[in-house]
């Protein structure tokens, strides 16, 4: 479970967010939207433990979250690919520093490829993949690590819409009976509504949950036919 309670953050004198309080329980999946500079990444920032409310709580099962933690996985808005890194190399990056064997840690890493739609681009750099092809990677990089809480900072911006399409069923596929979290950032209303229980509204100038839509409308992840 995630927590952001009464939340208030400022950069020097620019108050960011302003008494942001919501809660994503385990299993859910939630979205937020918002148009763009109202604190929605900063949000994210703090649940990943890369920044610290000013005011306010954050917590994950409880406890604050002071600092990054592998059950709490970021994909950013720029997919931060290591460009001297193979793909391999750079889904594999976590594992090796978890010091995972690199026989346990090519199986994950086949494994995880295969799921994206990327085996076979093992051996390629970042610079020879296409744009929808690192955010795969990416993706890939974070699921490896099987973490409880998934958050996403608009990870399909960039794609076509054939892909974009492509990728959220992915998404839905991998999320779907897991008992994980995910949190999804996105401009795109569209995209919230089709994949999210819950959509929070987002408005600017300080940052602010203005509206809380619980999409319970029947999608297709919730028939049990595929
Ligand atoms: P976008 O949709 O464009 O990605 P966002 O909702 O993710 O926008 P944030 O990145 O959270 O917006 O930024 C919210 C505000 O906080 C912006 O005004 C930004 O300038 C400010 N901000 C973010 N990080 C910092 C920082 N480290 N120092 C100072 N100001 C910051
Ligand atoms: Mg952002």
């Amino acid at each position: 479970e995630i927590r952001i309670e009464r939340v208030t953050k400022r950069f020097g004198a620019l108050e960011v967010l302003s008494d942001v309080d919501f809660t994503i329980g385990k299993g859910e999946f939630a979205a937020i939207v918002g148009p763009s500079g109202c604190g929605k990444s900063t949000v994210l920032r703090m649940i990943a433990g890369l920044d610290k409310p000013t005011e306010g709580k954050v917590l994950a099962n409880g406890k604050p979250t002071g600092k990054p933690s592998p059950e709490r996985v970021l994909i950013f808005q720029e997919h931060a690919l290591y460009p001297w890194r193979t793909v391999e190399d750079n889904v594999g990056f976590g594992l090796e520093l978890a010091k995972v064997p690199a026989r346990e840690r090519r199986e994950r890493i086949d494994e995880v490829l295969e799921k994206v739609g990327l085996s076979g681009f093992q051996h390629y750099y970042p610079s020879q993949l296409s744009g929808g092809m690192k955010q795969r990677a990416s993706i890939a990089r974070a699921l490896i690590m099987n973490p409880e809480v998934l958050l996403l900072d608009e990870p399909y911006g960039a794609l076509d819409a054939i892909t974009r399409l492509t990728m959220q069923n992915e998404l839905i596929k991998l999320w779907r009976g897991t008992g994980k979290t995910v949190l999804l950032i996105t401009h795109d209303i569209d995209e919230a509504v089709y994949l999210a229980d819950t959509i929070y509204v987002m408005s600017p100038r300080p940052g602010r949950i203005i509206s809380r839509v619980h999409a319970d409308m029947p999608r297709p992840r919730n028939r049990n036919s595929t």
